[in-house]
């Protein structure tokens, strides 16, 4: 917490506005809007809720394809399986760990010449990196295919000097308590387009249509984020260039630190933009390294430091084996060797030393 949060919240005390609705709500999606460039935006539960709107909202039913990173966390995925969608899973590129453009492109010809396009495409933004979006925009465009970003990870990230999660038609944001600013729980759902925040925003208080009594002609959800809540979000989007700052010098001292040993190799920042390293993560190639990832990460843990491997790919994932993978062995491949170490904003210099002498006492003793 930055200290300016129990301000708001004492303001939504004062005024009684205990609610998922009121002045923080509004004030926050507005410098959510000014923050990230956003023309409308629509403060939520939680960022797999803005996700599921998304989906709803560009027609996403049963039996619908939708082209999604395969290298993600499952709340990119689960919300297709909610509408009844079939996911398709997209390898990563080196670049950037994320959705590989050509390999999408292929995917939607091979699609529009079976004579049955994908419902949505949905790009995720990893570890504080956007993806390339150009190359994935032209190709959603080609084919007149909506792509709905996931940059829950990339609050403060540029593309080309946008915020990647307002290029497409929607974006969604997660202010989890992990993720680079917090409210407890929340998110955000953007868009250009004023009619789907407004549609969203219906859907997201139980669809209740404008009568005085209550009418309701499609299925609703109970998603806004709580008036409180709200308070520590515009608290937290205060401090967020700090925040991308701390974290940013956390992989700078990591790299200076850790980057000289042989099979060490941090994740790369891509040219197209700004890494916040709301992560850092690095991969470890056991043959120069000596040890593998396992190994480093099970030497931390016996010093209680937490550090954890890259997401299991969703191809792999037992609850979504059965869909189709258009390749996948890259994002495999940041799995078996990928480690996130300790990355918190609020992480001091002495901390990082300790990982720092775990991971190079292993190094030495590897050598022996
Ligand atoms: C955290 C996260 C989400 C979900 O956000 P919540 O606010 O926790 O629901 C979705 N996608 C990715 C990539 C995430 O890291």
């Amino acid at each position: 917490m930055s200290g300016l949060e129990q301000q708001y919240v004492q303001e939504a005390f004062a005024s009684n506005w205990i609610a998922p609705l009121g002045p923080n709500v509004d004030a926050f999606e507005q410098a959510f809007c000014a923050v990230t460039g956003a023309k409308h935006a629509l403060a939520l539960s939680s960022g797999t809720a803005a996700l599921h709107l998304a989906l709803r909202l560009s027609g996403v039913g049963p039996g619908d394809e939708v082209l999604v990173s395969t290298l993600t966390f499952s709340a990119s995925v689960n919300p297709i399986l909610y509408e009844g969608g079939t996911p398709t899973f997209i390898d990563s590129e080196w670049q950037s760990w994320n959705m590989d453009a050509a390999l999408l492109a292929e995917t939607l010809a091979a699609r529009a010449k079976a004579g049955r396009l994908p419902k949505a495409v949905v790009v995720v933004h990893l570890y504080g990196q956007s993806a390339d979006l150009e190359p994935i925009l032209a190709a959603c465009q080609a084919y007149g295919v909506p792509l709905i970003e996931d940059a829950a990870e990339a609050l403060g990230a540029t593309y080309k000097g946008k915020a990647p999660g307002t290029l497409g038609k929607a974006g969604i944001f997660s202010f989890n308590g992990n993720k680079i600013i917090t409210t407890s729980g929340g998110g955000m759902l953007v868009s250009d387009d004023e009619a789907l925040i407004a549609h969203a925003r219906k859907l997201a208080t139980q669809a209740r249509d404008a009568a005085p009594h209550y009418q309701h002609s499609e299925i609703g959800f109970n998603y806004r984020m709580s008036n409180v809540l709200a308070g520590i979000g515009r608290g937290q989007l205060a401090v967020l260039e700090e925040r991308v700052q701390a974290r940013r010098a956390n992989f700078a001292f990591y790299e200076e630190t850790l980057g000289h040993l042989p099979g060490v190799a941090f994740m790369p920042e891509a040219p197209w933009g700004r890494h916040t390293r709301w992560l850092t993560v690095l991969t470890i190639d056991p043959a120069q390294f000596g040890a593998d990832r396992e190994m480093v990460r099970l030497a931390l843990e016996a010093e209680n430091i937490e550090a954890r491997p890259v997401w299991k790919p969703m191809h792999l994932q037992p609850i979504f084996s059965k869909y189709a993978c258009m390749g996948g062995g890259v994002a495999e491949h940041f799995f078996q060797n990928g480690l996130c170490l300790p990355s918190g904003s609020n992480l001091t210099r002495d901390e990082q030393q300790r990982v720092v002498e775990i991971i190079r006492e292993i190094y030495q003793k590897a050598r022996v």
